[in-house]
Parts: C-alpha cells; structure tokens; sequence
C-alpha cells in the first residue's frame, strides 16, 4: 500500500514549487504510484490499463522486470558519466543499436532526450553539407530547444523567440490535407522550398514517419522516397525522427521510415529506447559521424552506464518477447476495432495510424471535420473513471492518441474499446 502524500498535497506543491507552465490531463488530476507492465495504479490502489504509456515512452512494460534488473545491477556496480573513461556498457548498446539500423547506419551518440538527439543531428547535417538551411513539416514536433523548436511547426509548442534556417513544408495530411493521399503532390512543395526559398543547396531534412504530437498522422505514402529525392539532389540529408514512432512501435516494422521504403543519413530516437528512463541517440554512418572531430565534443551524461544498460535489456525484451510481432498483430486488431466503433458513432471522424501508434480524430461533423474539443475532453475524463487512460494530440487537441506498452493484449484492446464505445454513447 501507498502511505505518501495525496494527489491534492502533490498539487499544492506544484503549484506553489513547480512551473505554472506545467499541465494535467483530467479535471481530477491522477497520482500514479506503482506501475507494472500494461497497468497504473493510483493512490488508492486503483489499476488503471495504461494506453498511453508515457507518450509511448514505455515500450515493454512497466518496470519490466529485466529492464529494472539490468539497471540495479548496474547502478549497484558504477553510474558515471561516459566521457573520458571505457566502460563496456555503452560500447555494447551501441553495438547492439547499430546491428538494428539498414544500411551504413551504425555509429551512435547517445544523448538524455528527443530534444538534445535533433539537436545534435540539425547540427550534423548543417556541419556536413555547410548549408544552413533545413526542411521539416508543418504540424511536426522535434523538440523544443532552440533548434529543435525551429524544426517544430506547431504554434502550440513555438515560444516567440528567434528560431532560424527552418523552413516549414506542406503536410501530406491525408485526412485534412489538400492532396489525399496523394504523397508525391505534397512532395513537390519541398522542391519548392529549394527552388524558391534557398540557393539551391540545404543541409537537410527532417521529419517523424507518423506524427505523433500531431496527432498520428502517417506521412502519405510515396511523399518520403519523393522528398529524400529533392533534397539529395540539393545536396542535403535526409533525418528520420524516431522518437515516438521507433521501437518496434509500428510493428509492420521496427523503425517506422521503414514502411516508406527509405533509408535515412541520420535517425534520431528517445522515449522507447529506455523504457521510461532517460536516454535518447543518433544514428549516422561513419562519414558523417566525422564531422563531430572538428572539435571537442561530448555530452556528460549522454549514454552512462546506468542508462545503456538499461537499453540494453530493452532491445533484449522486445526480442525475446517478440513484441514487435504482438504490437503488429494486437496493433491491427485494435485499429479494427476502433474502425468498428467508428461506424458506430458519427463523432469519429477517422481511424489512423500503425501497430501500437493509433489515432482516433474526433469531429463533430464529419463533412466540416470541425475539431470536437470539449467532447475529447469528457470522453477521456469518463474513460478514466472507467479504469482506462489515452493520450491526447493534434494541433486541435481533439485526438486520442493510443499507444500503449507494447506488451498490450487483445483483451485488453477489447476493454479499451468497450470503454470508449460507452463513453461516445454517454455523450
Ligand atoms: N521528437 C518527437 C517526435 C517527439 O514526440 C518528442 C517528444 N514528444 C521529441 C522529439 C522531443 O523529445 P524530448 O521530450 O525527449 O526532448
């Protein structure tokens, strides 16, 4: 049992002590205390099925065992920072990450975050090509640091300082896009990005395979072959930000620009590779990687020992568990489903997305698509009081965006849509 401060002593705290800019999902805020696998528990003891997962930040479970395990024992051995000194815990994730990546993808830098991972590959691209100039979507989010934040193009998340050398390009949203699903469209909106907005020549692209702030949108098929075209041919490189979408996540694939049929120069992660525990990398290929030795260049805490280890027992996990099967398998059932209750209910406006990285828009017309902001609200509120707990995204807020652990089972798939089909039904 739980004998620590209530969820109201915490919120005093916070608001007294924390950042005013922090928020919570729920009227009636949730003190999560425990978690295992695919459940939460609240102070009182109440299971709650996570579908969330920490902004799909926990891919095998809460507090998988081996991952807690392979991180006690590290912790109990040596925790340091990575500079300086050897150690074989990094030396073997990093081993172990590379023999995931396609093609010459194979010298990693490990970071703390998502943020700090496309910092450090916007920083790469520009350094390598020597032009400052860098492409990334409309209603994406990389992270919000001063470049990354460039790169983010979601009012929403852009504070009004200076962010320059980003340019932002049409969306191939294929729910509210211009173009359908007609990816090569939208890709000739980058080629006139080159044409009209640079000289010509760009260090880069950056984009996520399926948006997930953004409110799982996938990325219309043939737009990324299309647009890793123009932007090779205007001497750039081409990032893949696999912060949410990696992992195993999609199922179909393990890396989600996989199912696009590209290879990237560069592949951010975070969220995923650690579980639940802070860790973030970029992937390049050794010409690339070069660029780093201009100068001296370290992260002090990117890929400690604590952490590598702790990737280690994931990349073990998914594995030996085979979820990047089960996120496939579970995944397509569920998005059934959840395509079922649409036709249900007339407030479901589409059903997207790929394995565990599910969408569910809500509008409330179907013709209009007018964002249904406040009901997205009440339907979530109630199906936490129904033991079940769902994200939220999309530049309107009106998304629920499903992604849980991938260890998640069908029954549970089947409890997370008979809660939702009775939360639309009370509306
Ligand atoms: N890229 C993507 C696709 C993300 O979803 C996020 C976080 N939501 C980030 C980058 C930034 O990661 P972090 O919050 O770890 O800095």
């Amino acid at each position: 049992p739980y004998n620590g401060p209530s969820a109201a002593d915490i919120m005093k705290k916070r608001l007294e002590f924390l950042s005013p800019s922090l928020f919570c999902f729920y009227k009636k805020p949730l003190n999560v205390v425990d978690g295992k696998m695919q459940y939460l528990f609240d102070e009182d003891g109440r299971r709650y099925l996570d579908a969330f997962a920490g902004i799909a930040t926990v891919c095998c479970g809460h507090c998988h065992p081996d991952v807690v395990e392979a991180i006690i024992n590290q912790t109990k051995r040596l925790q340091h920072s990575t500079v300086v000194y050897l150690n074989h815990a990094i030396a073997d994730f990093a081993e172990a990450l590379a023999s995931k990546m396609p093609g010459d993808l194979k010298v990693v830098f490990f970071t703390n975050s998502g943020t700090e991972a496309n910092e450090l590959a916007m920083m790469m691209a520009r350094l390598y090509t020597g032009s400052q100039d860098i492409i990334s979507i409309r209603n994406s989010y990389h992270g919000n640091a001063a470049g990354s934040m460039g790169a983010t193009a979601q009012s929403n998340w852009k504070f009004n300082v200076i962010q320059t050398g980003v340019h932002h390009a049409l969306n191939p949203d294929q729910y509210r896009g211009v173009f359908g699903s007609d990816g090569a469209k939208y890709a000739k909106d980058v080629q006139e990005i080159i044409d009209f907005g640079t000289s010509g020549r760009v260090g880069g692209f950056i984009s996520e395979a399926i948006q997930g702030v953004g409110g799982i949108m996938e990325l219309a098929p043939g737009y990324l072959p299309a647009v890793y075209k123009s932007i090779r041919k205007a001497g750039g490189l081409c990032i893949a930000d696999e912060v949410q979408s990696g992992f195993a996540r999609t199922g179909s694939h393990f890396w989600s620009f996989e199912a696009h049929g590209v290879v990237p120069d560069i592949v951010t992660m975070a969220k995923g590779i650690g579980n639940g525990i802070p860790i973030g990398a970029v992937v390049t290929t050794p010409e690339i990687a070069e660029v780093l030795t201009r100068r001296s260049y370290f992260n002090t805490f990117g890929g400690n020992p604590v952490c590598t280890a702790g990737g280690l027992a994931v990349l073990r996990v998914l594995e030996k568990e085979r979820l990047q099967e089960n996120a496939f398998v579970v995944g397509s059932y569920l998005k059934d489903r959840l395509k079922g209750l649409q036709e249900k209910h007339d407030i479901i406006g589409d059903v997207r997305g790929r394995g565990m990285m599910l969408g569910v828009e809500l509008v409330t017309d179907r013709q209009l698509k007018t964002p249904a902001k406040s009901e997205i609200l009440h339907v979530m509120n109630q199906m936490k009081e129904m033991g079940v707990l769902v994200g939220k995204g999309g530049f309107y807020g009106n998304v629920f965006r499903v992604t849980p652990p991938l260890c998640f089972t069908k029954e549970d798939s089947d409890f997370l849509v008979d809660v939702m089909d009775l939360a639309l039904s009370r509306l």
